[in-house]
């Protein structure tokens, strides 16, 4: 049964009435309605804030913004503004998505409710016009999908999408039912499945806008538009759908769910519930009366909300906005600005670096010892800048720009004008002391030296700088444009500044930073170390590569350790295995398995074979190198041990090693490490993260198994102190007071 308006509008009112009244007396001031002849712009404007969010206050004062509008008959039309510089909404309130998740027997009620303001908007009497520039996101996107039009900048700010499944619950203001009724299935379900956003221009190439304007005009043609949309009284009909050319053969409907589903499935591994259930709601209401697709969408976000994947994912969420609001540094110091940056080495790293500044416009030198190894790094630049012209990320004017940002050099001429180097020669110590001992030599005594070592000493390459304060490490992932970690390294004598300066600017580059102490490993190689070490351990006792890697990937890893292994190259794994050995003895021992590799050419992927062979034409899961493997001792698929058993080897190593890095206080927060594993590995978000996973778990189950593993498996397995006191306390690894973190 339809709603009336008067039903909806009076079931709101009473909502209103049990709420809060300050919360909406304060909501006042985040949303006003300004009188522009005959058009009325509601202009959302939360104050002391970037970013307009919707929660429920500022929900209730939209719809009594809507009735004043709607009773004033010389009001003809409605325009939707933002005053925020790049944000236009930025999203629903997450931290009333987090009290949802903790389980409230209202939620469906409320959610419903508030469901109900934007379905009032939709249906107010006069045209109404969305002018978007900036971040239009979730709950802000939902609120101009319920506008009759929509008008967007051309900035680069601007970016539309409905990110909630990356949330772990769905649009559930009617973005699940307003966007397939407006461009049509195919477009909609790419866009609500993966969370992914799009800039203006495919915005009005898909039909999610009806116009473009530069940004400094979109609010002035916006009005003059719903201007003459007012004169007319033009709403828009929703009957006008873009469907794609499958959507309108027979039977073509059924084909895109169908593709849908199995493109979730391969890419979630079943692993998130979200995006599942978000293509279920739309199944079941696309073409139905929007007022029952609301429901359908309210009760299954409703469902959603109290998952764990989703109390874990928003914690994820808290934890990327916790780096946002550190700035690095326990003490009042503000990092020096960088303007322009140096990168000497211009292999796979120092290209890749090189690359990043420039991309986020900054001037980078890059030096190397000679010109091939230079246009090696300019190609390596470029051929990223290329990709994101091919799709239509970049244009290629920009790409020029951006090219002409990079200067190669072989001398160290122009280095007085840096503020920050990044070092990124060859992992070899005494080759990095000279590079230092030139820098110290040719840059201002405030320009902060920075070195991508994964595995020497920041202190001892200080060392020969006159002022060591000024050296830190700027540990870069590979690859650098698409791994977000950066591991911060203070050094004995770091000073905070230059900690600060290099925290900081990581973030300026995209990049999400930890700052980590000067230790062997740092902090996430470190604790991927023991679990590369036991994944070799597991191939020698039998167990078949393929069906280890899906185990972990059904864990939530983004790959399988064996096809890591290959990935980062055997040699580089077991160089990294060995300086760890050097560093903690016997726990971190290497199996002798990789002894040998370098002779025989064996590296992973790059040279063609590791414990895979990559042959042109052939799927990985049917070239397991099964001779070599047995001539190493090891005969893939002869064990047969549980999915349960293998994860518990692989990742308690890295729980304990884990509680190891936090004994010895080479971060300055628990979420540190799981901000490294995530951003630096990929470990499965929707568990929260390794030490969230572990706490779910709970440190005594893992101290009792961990035990038992070092009866029959060896002292590389005994639980640390850490962990041991954890579990004879009942303790977590996160405190009461790390909640809302
Ligand atoms: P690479 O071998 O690809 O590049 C090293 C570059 O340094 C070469 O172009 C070489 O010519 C240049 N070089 C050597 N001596 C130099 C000198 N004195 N002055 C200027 N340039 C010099 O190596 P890479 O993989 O890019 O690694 C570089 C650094 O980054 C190493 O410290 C490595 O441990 C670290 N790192 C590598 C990775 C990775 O996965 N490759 C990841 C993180 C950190």
């Amino acid at each position: 049964m339809e709603l009336s308006r008067e039903n909806y509008k009076s079931e709101i009112v009473r909502f209103r009435e049990n709420f809060k009244t300050e919360a909406v007396d304060r909501a006042t001031q985040a949303l006003r309605l300004e009188k522009r002849g005959s058009v009325a712009a509601l202009v959302f404007d939360a104050p002391d804030s970037k970013a307009n969010t919707l929660g429920t206050p500022v929900m209730l004062r939209l719809f009594e913004l809507l009735t004043q509008v709607e009773d004033d008959k010389a009001l003809k039309s409605l325009v939707v503004l933002s005053t925020k510089p790049t944000i236009f909404i930025a999203g629903a309130d997450i931290s009333e998505i987090q009290t949802l998740s903790q389980g409230n027997p209202e939620a469906l009620e409320a959610l419903m409710t508030l469901q109900s303001v934007f379905t009032y908007l939709e249906n107010m009497p006069i045209p109404t016009v969305a002018a978007i520039h900036g971040a239009c996101l979730g709950g802000g996107m939902e609120l101009s999908l319920a506008c009759d039009y929509r008008m967007v900048s051309d900035d680069n700010s601007t970016r539309l999408g409905l990110p909630e499944v990356m949330l772990g619950v769905l649009p559930g203001w009617g973005g699940t039912q307003r966007m397939p009724r407006l461009i049509g299935l195919e477009a909609s379900l790419d866009l609500i499945l993966s969370g992914r956003q799009i800039d203006g221009r495919k915005a009005v190439k898909i039909g999610l806008a009806d116009k473009k304007a530069p940004k400094e005009l979109i609010e002035e043609k916006a009005i003059a538009w719903a201007e003459q949309l007012g004169a007319k009284g033009k709403k828009r009909s929703r009957d006008d759908v873009r469907r794609s050319t499958l959507e309108k053969v027979p039977g073509g409907k059924w084909i895109i769910f169908d593709q849908a589903k199995k493109q979730v499935l391969s890419k979630t591994k079943g692993n998130y519930p979200a995006p599942l259930k978000a293509l279920e709601v739309i199944r079941r209401t696309y073409g139905g009366s929007i007022s029952d697709g609301l429901k359908v969408e309210a009760k299954a976000f409703s469902e959603l909300v109290v998952t764990p994947e989703c109390a874990n994912l928003i914690q994820v969420f808290y934890l990327n906005e916790g780096v946002k609001k550190d700035p690095g540094v326990d003490a009042a110091v503000k990092g020096g600005p960088v303007r322009s940056a140096a990168v000497v080495g211009a292999g796979v790293m120092g290209g890749g670096i090189a690359q990043l500044f420039a991309a986020k416009g900054v001037r980078v030198r890059m030096k190397d010892i000679n010109w091939e190894a230079i246009t090696q790094g300019y190609s390596t630049a470029y051929k990223l800048f290329e990709k994101r012209v091919k799709r239509k990320k970049m244009r290629t004017f920009e790409l020029e720009n951006a090219m002409a940002r990079i200067e190669g050099t072989t001398e160290m001429t122009g280095f007085q004008n840096i503020d920050l180097v990044v070092e990124a020669v060859v992992e070899s110590m005494e080759i990095k002391k000279k590079v230092f001992q030139q820098l110290d030599e040719n840059t201002r005594p405030d320009a902060v030296l920075a070195t991508n070592t994964s595995s020497l000493s920041v202190t001892e390459m200080a060392s020969v700088v006159k002022d060591p304060k000024r050296v830190v490490g700027m540990h870069f992932f590979n690859p650098v444009d698409k791994m977000p970690l950066v591991e911060v390294i203070r050094a004995e004598h770091s000073s905070d500044e230059a900690v600060a300066t290099v925290f900081q600017f990581a973030k300026k580059m995209g990049k999400t930073p930890i700052v980590v102490k000067d230790a062997p490993g740092f902090v996430v190689n470190r604790i991927l170390g023991p679990y590369l070490n036991e994944t070799i351990h597991l191939l020698i006792e039998g167990v078949d590569p393929v069906y280890m890697d899906k185990v972990m990937v059904k864990f939530g890893m983004p790959m399988g350790p064996c096809e890591l292994i290959d990935e980062v190259g055997l040699d580089v794994a077991s160089k990294v295995a060995k300086v760890l050995f050097g560093a903690f003895g016997e726990r971190m021992k290497p199996p002798e398995f990789l002894d040998g590799i370098m002779e025989e050419k064996r590296l992973g992927k790059k040279s063609g074979k590791g414990i895979y062979l990559y042959e042109a034409g052939k799927s990985k899961s049917s070239n397991v190198d099964t001779e070599w493997l047995k001539r190493k001792g090891a005969n893939p698929g002869s064990a047969r041990m549980s999915s349960g058993d293998i994860q518990k080897r692989l990742v308690y190593v890295m729980v304990n090693e884990a509680a190891r890095c936090l004994e010895e206080d080479l971060v300055r927060q628990v979420s540190d490490i799981d901000v490294g594993m995530i951003f630096g590995t990929g470990f499965a978000p929707f568990r929260g993260g390794l030490l969230r996973y572990a706490d779910q778990v709970g440190a005594d189950s893992i101290v009792n198994d961990l035990d038992l593993l070092s009866r029959t498996h060896g002292e590389r397995f005994k639980p640390c102190d850490y962990l041991q006191k954890l579990a004879v306390n009942g303790q977590k690894f996160y405190g009461p007071e790390d909640k809302s973190h």
